[in-house]
């Protein structure tokens, strides 16, 4: 009865997968001015494929409810009834890879694969045993944590933080906080496998140090997106303009990190527009240790979007999670991804206190590469997306001064 119960979860859980990496139908609305859009502002609807053996996955999707940024176990993405809870005993760190005989019992043998063919494939290198990578450092093997009608959650707990990914996606959380994975994580024999880019860019860093405070010189450009004839997007509520709220945004923070120390280095103080090229030479000049792009979000005509995402450059060998009009070709590095391990988990320590404090959907940790501002920085860097001005809510919400300065204190306190 189990048994039939989660082959027949999984099958629905593979078969949403499938469906739900089609097409996204915006509700059109006649009734709004469209708005105004530059090449550097950033939406957040494009479904990208994946290489061969990367499977599909949709790009929009509803975030799970909010997570406090310290809890271990991230939020379940779904409200349904739990069909199955196996919680594995602790596992010695020795033990060989595969999970606890009572988790596996649990677990399909594959999951997020969609063909036999394409199951002979894991066998290369390209992909790494979880519990592998644990019991190499004696630390305990994964554990599974629920099992719902639409996922299986994994944990693995380190000394750094705790990092749950929810099998058959790209969906991982690190202390609660979502991460965008470069590839689906996969079962295999039931053992859960990971990307080797994934443990490289993602993993290794976050074991490392965890998400640290920034231990760097305190030199930073603060970027407010677009300004004078680039406007950037149109708030649906009070027609504000995404280049005079990044600005705003930008001297709040300017004035929170002055007084924690730090020398800040604006590209604007006022409206006018620095071509992309030129912020990147800015921040040379400047001698910044740091960049960090400010930006509001838009899908209009869909008002649905909101939330809070994160983007640093695609390190080589991954498709980017939002590509726009973009070539996004995985082959070719930027000057940026010399910085993949440090720029990623900075990004995931601030994404975590915009999250808390803002009290706004967690739209994840991703990357882009077609961010000109970005990709060419010699130095860790960083965009925020602080939300959509093309959801009704969030539009507002942004339109409020007292918002606007919660979000600077966030990334204020994200580099304390
Ligand atoms: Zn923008």
């Amino acid at each position: 009865m189990r048994t039939a119960t989660l082959a027949c979860v999984h099958f629905v859980l593979l078969l949403q997968l499938l469906i739900s990496s089609g097409c996204q139908s915006p509700k059109p609305n006649k009734k709004l001015t469209p708005n105004v859009r530059t090449p550097e502002v950033e939406q957040s609807l494009v479904t990208v494929p994946l290489p061969p053996g990367g499977g599909g996955a949709p790009t929009v999707e509803s975030p799970p409810s909010k997570p406090a940024p310290a809890t271990p176990v991230p939020p379940v993405p779904t409200s349904e009834p739990v069909a199955s809870l196996s919680v594995s005993p602790p596992v010695s760190p020795t033990t060989p890879s595969l999970l606890s005989q009572s988790s596996a019992a649990s677990l399909p043998p594959f999951i997020g694969l969609t063909s036999p063919l394409e199951r002979d494939r894991f066998s290369a290198g390209t992909w790494q045993s979880l519990n592998r990578w644990l019991s190499t450092r004696h630390w305990p093997a994964a554990e599974i944590v629920s099992t719902h009608s639409q996922s299986t959650l994994v944990n693995v707990t380190i000394p750094t933080g705790t990092f749950s990914l929810q099998l058959g996606t790209q969906r991982a959380y690190w202390n609660g906080t979502l991460v965008q994975l470069g590839f689906e994580s996969r079962v295999v024999s039931r053992d859960v496998l990971l990307h080797s880019l994934d443990v490289e860019k993602h993993l290794n860093p976050l074991a490392t140090g965890g998400a640290a405070p920034w231990s760097g010189p305190r030199i930073i450009v603060v970027d407010p997106g677009h300004g004078g004839a680039q406007p950037g997007s149109r708030s649906i509520a009070g027609n504000l303009l995404e280049k005079d709220l990044t600005l705003d945004w930008a001297l709040r923070l300017r004035a929170l990190l002055e007084g924690q120390g730090w020398e800040v280095h604006l590209t604007r103080t006022n409206d006018f527009y620095m071509p992309l090229a030129e912020r990147v030479d800015f921040s040379e000049h400047s001698g910044a240790a740091l960049f960090i792009s400010l930006h509001f979000n838009s899908s209009f005509p869909n008002q649905e979007a909101h939330g809070i995402e994160t983007y640093t450059t695609t390190p080589q060998g991954m498709n980017s999670h939002v590509t726009r009009e973009y070539a996004d070709d995985p082959t070719r590095p930027f000057p940026n991804n010399s910085y993949d391990e440090s720029s990623f988990p900075l990004a995931v320590r601030i994404h975590q206190s915009l999250i808390a404090l803002s009290g706004s959907a967690d739209r994840g940790v991703r990357h882009a590469r077609f961010m000109d501002v970005l990709r060419w920085q010699n130095r860790p860097a960083l965009l925020v997306e602080g939300g959509f001005l093309s959801n009704p809510v969030e539009a507002l919400k942004i339109a409020a001064p007292a918002y606007r300065q919660k979000l600077a204190v966030a990334i204020a306190e994200g580099l304390r």
